[in-house]
């Protein structure tokens, strides 16, 4: 096809259309341009670079592919990547990037459709899939992946199992929803604390829990009690006034994670648990 047959063809596309060598600029379509937030198409032909709306963390990746491509060793591709428009909004594109030949010498033609509301809608469903919608802590599953995929190699491992005390009197005397408030309250209390010490998961209706990694079963202790005491200290205002929630919690700990089962450690918390329940609740055992 002829350079000014082509040209048109571009310009009239859809699609976001660039040409570029090495990231300077040979072509650009006025929706790539409006895509990105380039006011003056000519202005980015002078001066402009592709790498502006590269995140630095990918411009060693992109300029590797850009090599590739450009000498002929990469294949053209699809592949979503995050892009920054100047005016600095983060969005994601589909791209597809081959090498042609232009002006005589290979450059890259990159299509590129913006697909940010598919990437946000995806991203939201899977972390809905792996959090508790009331308290946004992962759930049990995502629990069992997190330690899947975390800890191949980790020796030691607490866990902290709580259970709020006489939560079904809360919802018998102020309906669920004030109910619904209390687990919020006191799971984020339970996230603070726990900070990046380790992970935190809705365990079940009023029960959350707690993994600590390469820890100790001294600390693990100790965050257990200031856990503790934090939920007894907090209230939570609400139309029948202030609401006082206590916690009763199970700590268990191994520094041999290795031939130790999640479940066994979790058995032995819950047993805890129920220790703490029995001996008058609101305690650590
Ligand atoms: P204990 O001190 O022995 O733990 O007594 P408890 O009342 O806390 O325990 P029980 O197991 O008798 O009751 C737990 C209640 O938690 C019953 C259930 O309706 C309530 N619950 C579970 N999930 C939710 C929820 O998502 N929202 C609300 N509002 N209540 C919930
Ligand atoms: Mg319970
Ligand atoms: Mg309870």
């Amino acid at each position: 096809m002829n350079r000014p047959k082509y040209e048109s063809l571009v310009r009239n596309s859809v699609q976001g259309v660039i040409i570029h060598r090495f990231f300077k600029p040979l072509l650009v379509n006025p929706v790539w341009a409006e895509m990105m937030g380039v006011e003056s198409i000519d202005d980015f032909l002078d001066s402009g670079s592709v790498l502006d709306v590269i995140p630095k963390e990918y411009h060693v990746d992109a300029l590797d592919r850009c090599e590739k491509v450009l000498r002929g060793e990469a294949i053209g591709e699809s592949h979503i990547i995050e892009n920054i428009r100047l005016d600095g909004e983060k969005r994601f594109f589909n791209i597809y990037d081959h090498a042609i030949n232009w002006e005589g010498e290979p450059a890259l033609e990159v299509v590129v459709v913006d697909v940010t509301d598919k990437v946000v809608a995806q991203k939201e469903l899977a972390y809905r899939a792996d959090h508790d919608s009331l308290t946004n802590l992962l759930n049990r599953d995502a629990l069992y992946k997190w330690i899947k995929e975390h800890c191949h190699d980790v020796k030691s491992m607490g866990c902290i199992l709580f259970d709020i005390d006489n939560f079904k009197n809360v919802n018998d005397n102020y309906g669920h929803q004030v109910g619904d408030s209390v687990l919020k309250n006191l799971s984020s209390i339970i996230h603070k604390q726990v900070d990046d010490h380790g992970v935190v998961g809705r365990w079940g209706g009023e029960e959350f829990i707690i993994f600590l990694t390469e820890s100790t079963e001294k600390f693990s202790y100790e965050l257990a009690e200031k856990i503790r005491l934090a939920c007894e200290k907090s209230t939570l205002s609400s139309q029948f006034g202030d609401i006082k929630n206590t916690l009763s919690i199970g700590v268990s700990f191994t520094d041999n994670f290795s031939s130790t089962m999640p479940k066994d450690l979790i058995r032995i918390a819950d047993e805890k648990m129920y220790i703490s329940k029995k001996s008058g609740k609101n305690k650590v055992t």
